[in-house]
C-alpha cells in the first residue's frame, strides 16, 4: 500500500506532467489495435442506447422545441423585467467590450477582403475608409433589413464571402461624398451647400 505521503507526491507528479502523460495516453490509443477493436464492439453493442441518448440530447434543437423556448423566454422577459435590467447592467461591460472585439476583428478582416485601400484614389488610412455600395442601393439594403450596418455580422459576411463581391468596394471618405453627390444621394440641404 501506498502512505499518504506517496499518493500526494504521485498525484503532485501527475499534475505536473499531465501533458505528457496524455499525449502517451493518445499514442496508446491511437496505435493498439486491440483498444480500438474494443472500443469499435463498444459502439457496436450500445448502438440503440446511444441513439436513445442522441435523440434525447438533440431534441432540443428541434423546431417546435426551440419554437416553445422562445416563446418561453418571451414571456420571460415581459414577466421579469426588473431582472432584465439588472442583468442588462451586470453584463454591459462585458457586452460591449466584447461586440466591440468582434466588429475590430471582422472589420479588419473585411477591408482586407475588399483591398484595404480606397478603390477610387488609393488613399489607405482605414481611419477614412468605408464600405461602399457600388450600385448605391444601401439604402433599399437597410430597408429590407438584412444586417445592421453598425453590427459585427455586416463585416462578418462580406469577410466571410457570404455578401457577393461585387456589391461592396471600399472608399475614402472623400471619394465617398463625392460618388454621393453625383448619384444624387445627398439630401437637399447638403445639396445646395455643395453647389454655391
Ligand atoms: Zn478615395
Amino acid at each position: 500500500m501506498r502512505s499518504e505521503k506517496q499518493k500526494a507526491t504521485r498525484k503532485e507528479w501527475q499534475k505536473k506532467n499531465k501533458e505528457r502523460l496524455n499525449a502517451i495516453q493518445r499514442e496508446r490509443y491511437r496505435s493498439d489495435e486491440r483498444i480500438r477493436q474494443r472500443q469499435h464492439e463498444y459502439a457496436l453493442k450500445n448502438r440503440e442506447k446511444h441513439k436513445e441518448y442522441d435523440a434525447k440530447k438533440y431534441r432540443k434543437f428541434s423546431p417546435e422545441i426551440k419554437q416553445k423556448n422562445r416563446e418561453r423566454a418571451k414571456l420571460w422577459y415581459i414577466n421579469n423585467p426588473e431582472k432584465v435590467r439588472e442583468r442588462l447592467i451586470r453584463t454591459r461591460e462585458t457586452t460591449n467590450a466584447q461586440q466591440v472585439a468582434r466588429k475590430v476583428k471582422w472589420k479588419a478582416a473585411a477591408f482586407l477582403l475588399l483591398g484595404d485601400k480606397c478603390y477610387k484614389c488609393g488613399y489607405d488610412d482605414a481611419r477614412a475608409l468605408q464600405v461602399d455600395h457600388v450600385n448605391g442601393d444601401g439604402a433599399k439594403e437597410r430597408k429590407e433589413k438584412t444586417r445592421a450596418r453598425t453590427s459585427y455580422l455586416f463585416y462578418k459576411d462580406i469577410a466571410l464571402g457570404l455578401e457577393t463581391m461585387k456589391k461592396y468596394q471600399l472608399l475614402c471618405c472623400n471619394c465617398n461624398w463625392i460618388k454621393r453627390y453625383e448619384n444624387n444621394e445627398v439630401n437637399q440641404h447638403h445639396r445646395v451647400y455643395a453647389d454655391t
